[in-house]
């Protein structure tokens, strides 16, 4: 018999074997702007498989823009982004690098899952459909078996008995809580969360940050986190990079960036956020 409380994470953990030393995620060089507006200015940084990293700092700081990058929804000006060590803004032709066409591009993405501030349900499907459309259109599986997996991933969100409602007939948490399991069901092998709790009531805040918190903890996904919780972040995250301009002036684990910062930057924008 399984134990009770224990989350069956089956349908989420199904990390890649990398080669030993290959980050999960690798940013090289990366300039981003737009228009004259330098917004990530030769950006260096990784991420190893299974860490779980959030990135904090002021508004406009450029955090958002990186995970935008990493969904494939903006291209860099400079630079190259990697996941698993295959780079993703870019592919390869013979032994160059060209930028990604939308062929390449509807691969990799396959990589990746996001969880929106907005959550950006399919208003017009159930719970179930919104769990189920991409892992059947994008990944091929079964009907069955996509059902299968999304009624368990909504079991682990605490959702089970909702599967037949339409999300306009749920809370913002619990719209949040299918997104989760909507970006679960493709078994990403990192996941982004841009700021998931910000569009929430107060009161419904605790119960998704939760859910990420169990997932966090019994799984090995990757994560690459923006949030202004900074107890989840503490709680959740192995390591904290501190943006300013488009670049890191401080990282660190949590305990250090948390209780000990010694950029003046970080103190800063700690005392005016705890
Ligand atoms: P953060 O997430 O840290 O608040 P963002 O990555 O959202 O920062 O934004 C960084 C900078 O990029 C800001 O100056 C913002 O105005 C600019 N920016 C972001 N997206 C766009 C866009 N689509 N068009 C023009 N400027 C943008």
């Amino acid at each position: 018999a399984t134990e009770p409380n224990i989350p069956d994470l089956s349908a989420v953990d199904s990390a890649p074997k990398l080669p030993e030393g290959t980050p999960m995620v690798l940013f090289d060089q990366v300039v981003k702007q737009f228009g004259s507006n330098i917004v990530l200015d030769h950006l260096d940084f990784s991420v190893a498989q299974g860490e779980r990293v959030t990135l904090i700092g002021p508004s406009g700081s450029g955090k958002t823009t990186i995970l935008r990058l990493l969904m494939t929804l903006e291209k860099v000006n400079g630079g190259v982004v990697y996941v698993e060590g295959e780079p993703l803004s870019h592919m390869k032709r013979g032994n160059q690098l060209v930028p990604a066409n939308e062929r390449y591009l509807r691969t990799v993405r396959k990589k990746i899952g996001m969880v929106f501030q907005q959550f950006n349900l399919f208003p017009n499907m159930k719970v179930l459909e919104n769990v189920t459309e991409a892992p059947i259109h994008v990944l091929g599986l079964s009907k069955d078996e996509a059902v299968e997996r999304a009624k368990q991933l909504l079991d682990l969100v605490g959702l089970g008995d909702r599967v037949n409602q339409h999300p306009t007939s749920l809370s913002g948490g619990q719209q949040q809580r299918v997104a989760i399991a909507r970006a679960l069901a493709m078994q990403p092998d990192v996941l982004l969360l841009d700021e998931v709790t910000s569009a929430l009531d107060p009161e419904l805040v605790a119960d998704v940050l939760n859910v990420l918190r169990d997932i966090a903890q019994t799984t090995t996904i990757t994560m690459l986190i923006v949030t202004h919780e900074m107890q989840f972040a503490r709680d959740v995250s192995n390591r904290i990079l501190m943006f300013d301009k488009g670049r890191i002036v401080e990282e660190g684990p949590p305990d250090k960036i948390f209780s000990n910062p010694e950029n003046e930057r970080t103190q800063t924008f700690l005392r005016a956020v705890l």
